[in-house]
């Protein structure tokens, strides 16, 4: 097994200025550059395909190491890895954890554990526990403002009855004419300040990463970009979050513009952390970044999947 300390053998090569795992055309060394795609929803959180037509989709679109990051959940992780494997496409197992940062909602993306691993299921569900309660408040308080039956209506849209989210009531808002498009759905209704939001408490920070961790796997803040933080929260964001055993950061990701790509590239290096590359790919009707067509990783980095080599799923 590698060494997953913060201060490990991968962490020391990364403060080398060029590290020579990464892709440069111009001095003949090995490429490293792979087109991973390792942040994707199936229907098993709040996508809308099977993880089996995702793994399909991925190796289409040329992906070479997939992971698929359902919210809160592994169980859709046997499937993806099967189907994977029957597309000799290479898999990292994954998932998204939602977790409460001072005050807000954050994401932090594991990859490549033990998908059996006992605490770390034991967490998952421990965080899904409070949704469906949470579902039926927002219905309540989008009823104040005549939206009525919205749970019952997010109901038929979902797969995974542990697992009702935000964007199952965006699709049913969606479909029965309230907004346009989910995006719309997300400025008028569900985030703070707006009818149907209601606040919730998610996993502790170090818990998450914990989970993760002791499963033999990588802990990852997704798509940073997409948090309102200061720069004092987000400085404290990211310490905690490494002091706590985080390796990794999302630099290339679907939710992310370009100038996101410059800054997180930085905050990568300057903290020490992995990178990593996901579309976010939800749904063909409502993303608009497919999986594995992401730009590459700047050179300079080095990609999670570096210290996830032994963890990577492949056929035999
Ligand atoms: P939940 O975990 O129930 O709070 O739902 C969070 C999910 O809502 C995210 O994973 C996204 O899929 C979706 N979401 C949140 N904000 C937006 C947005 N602005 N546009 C589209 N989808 C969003
Ligand atoms: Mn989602
Ligand atoms: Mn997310
Ligand atoms: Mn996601």
């Amino acid at each position: 097994m590698h060494n997953l300390s913060p201060n490990g053998p991968f962490m020391s090569r990364m403060k080398t200025p060029s590290p020579p795992l990464s892709y440069n055309a111009d001095v003949n060394l090995p490429s490293a550059w792979i087109n991973a795609d390792l942040h994707c929803h199936s229907c098993v959180s709040d996508g809308t395909l099977e993880p089996e037509a995702l793994a399909a989709r991925a190796k289409a679109n040329g992906v070479e190491l997939w992971a698929l990051t359902d919210h809160d959940e592994v169980g859709g992780q046997h499937r993806a890895m099967t189907a994977a494997m029957d597309l000799d496409l290479p898999y990292l197992t994954g998932t998204e954890i939602s977790v409460t940062f001072a005050g807000t909602t954050v994401h932090i993306v594991g990859l490549g554990f033990d998908a059996n691993d006992e605490q770390l299921i034991a967490g998952l569900a421990a965080t899904r526990g409070g949704r469906r309660e949470r579902a039926m408040d927002m219905s309540n308080e989008l009823a104040k403002v005549g939206i009525k039956g919205a749970y019952q209506g997010a109901l038929r849209y979902v797969g995974n009855p542990d697992l009702i989210s935000r964007t199952h009531f965006a699709r049913h808002l969606v479909d029965t004419g309230v907004c346009h498009d989910t995006q719309e759905v997300f400025r008028r209704y569900l985030v703070d300040g707006k009818p149907g939001y209601v606040p919730h408490r998610w996993a502790k920070l170090q818990d998450a990463v914990r989970w993760i961790t002791q499963a033999g796997g990588i802990a990852v803040i997704a798509h940073p970009g997409r948090y309102k933080f200061t720069p004092n929260e987000e400085f404290a964001f990211f310490s905690e979050f490494k002091a706590h055993g985080g390796q990794g950061v999302e630099v290339i990701t679907g939710s992310h513009n370009t100038s996101d790509f410059a800054k997180y590239t930085d905050t990568a290096l300057e903290f020490g952390l992995f990178a990593s590359r996901g579309a976010d790919f939800h749904s063909p009707e409502e993303s608009h970044t497919d999986l594995g067509t992401l730009p590459e990783l700047p050179a300079k980095l080095t990609p999670v999947w570096e210290p996830l080599r032994d963890r990577i799923h492949k056929r035999s």
